[in-house]
């Protein structure tokens, strides 16, 4: 097999071709022959996975031949892996680039679609520095991390039936709105909404009810991540989230993007999560723990506001999945688990409004002038990030893009 690529990348591709995330697509334009299909994106188009697994006589072909990713997912490691060396190889090999061209569809001709079926949906609360920041504006002149926050991976159940795929535009929600302590509330539209950049890890492998997973065995269950926009009502949620935590000012919309891309192709990502001197519970501990070198990039209106900086979480993706499991709650193929908002340390770090703007008192600036505190009808999202690669290449990880409507009535 040859060293090189026979695809060649264009200038401002979404993905190389050592990324290789796998999604959902479908042709508009060819009618009912433009049925969902698997796809992998690579370069600037898609490749029909199942069509070319068919027409090379692979064993996994029909594993792949779905409109979702869900058989895939559940296929289990060994067969995720084998998938990725095929295409590999395909994409290495010139005597299997007949086939594949016969199977490569520009990405202006498809449309992408929600990949997988989302079973639950899991936000943790995983960045100290985005702890410390919410902890100050909210409760001030008491230390910032709650007591616990070095013991026990927070986290709230949130609702997988209003997960949608990039692109969709998001309604301004409507709810309870908080007027300050002890006030009673106003009843409209959110006037403090927000986004959350957050990293999502997509379960391929379930487990059994009463059976924790160990930190060890996360890669034995999760098959990918996906980035993930935690929508979030931030009058609505001041109003609410106290004692039982956040409900309707999150659950209304959260956005993933399209390309779920499998851990194999983060092999150079992984890095030790920053120490710290509290030593975990047992089922919590690993050396290192491991975190992922993950970049991220915030957009407004294609404005560059943030780049969050994942390497810098305190919670790492197994510590959580030991977490979720160790009461004796299953996971189930398709959970999302979603890192919380990936803040940095420096202010140009901060994954949402909330902290970027301090709660709206501190307005960010555009590049065409214009200020924010909260989002305003009308604004776009996009939340991108890279990754350390082969070779002392970056990858792509893909983008999450949203755009915020008004509320309707
Ligand atoms: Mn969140």
């Amino acid at each position: 097999m040859s060293d090189e690529c026979w695809l060649t990348v264009p200038d401002g591709a979404e993905f190389g071709t050592d990324t290789l995330p796998y999604g959902v697509f479908s042709q508009p334009k060819r009618g009912e022959a433009g049925a969902r299909r698997i796809g992998v994106a690579v370069a600037d188009r898609v490749l029909d996975l199942a069509g070319a697994a068919g027409r090379l006589g692979e064993e996994f072909a029909a594993v792949v031949d779905a409109p979702v990713l869900d058989p895939l997912l559940a296929a289990g490691p060994r067969m995720w892996r084998s998938v990725r060396r095929r295409v590999i190889e395909w994409l290495h090999d010139p005597g299997y680039r007949p086939v594949v061209l016969a199977n490569l569809i520009s990405r202006a001709d498809v449309e992408l679609h929600r990949p997988f079926t989302v079973a639950d949906f899991v936000d943790f609360y995983s960045s100290e520095h985005h702890a410390r920041n919410v902890g100050r504006m909210f409760r001030p002149g008491v230390e910032s991390l709650p007591p616990n926050w070095r013991h026990v991976p927070l986290a709230y159940h949130g609702r997988a039936g209003t997960i949608v795929p990039s692109g969709t535009p998001i309604e301004r929600p409507r709810g309870q709105r908080g007027q300050g302590e002890g006030g009673s509330p106003s009843f409209g539209a959110t006037r403090k909404m927000d986004f959350e950049a957050e990293v999502g890890f997509v379960v391929g492998v379930g487990s059994q009810r009463e059976r924790p997973v160990p930190v060890a065995d996360f890669a034995e269950h999760v098959f990918g991540l996906c980035l993930v926009n935690d929508w979030s009502a931030r009058d609505i949620q001041a109003w609410e989230y106290r004692p039982l935590g956040p409900f309707l000012g999150k659950s209304f919309a959260t956005s993933i993007s399209p390309w779920v891309v499998p851990l194999d192709a983060l092999d150079h990502a992984w890095l030790p999560a920053p120490g710290s001197d509290v030593e975990p519970l047992p089922y919590l501990r690993s050396a290192p723990r491991w975190g992922l070198d993950l970049e991220l990039t915030v957009r407004l209106n294609g404005y560059p506001i943030s780049q969050p900086a994942y390497s810098t979480m305190y919670w790492t993706p197994a510590q959580q999945l030991a977490h979720l499991t160790i009461n004796g709650a299953a996971l189930r193929r398709g959970d999302l688990i979603a890192s919380g908002t990936v803040s940095g340390a420096e202010p140009n770090q901060r994954g949402c409004m909330l902290e970027l703007s301090w709660d709206g008192s501190d307005l960010v600036l555009l590049g065409d002038g214009s200020q924010r505190g909260y989002l305003n009808d009308g604004d776009e999202v996009s939340i991108s990030a890279t990754a350390p690669g082969p070779a002392g290449r970056r990858i792509g990880l893909g983008a999450v893009t949203g755009r915020v409507l008004p509320a309707r009535g």
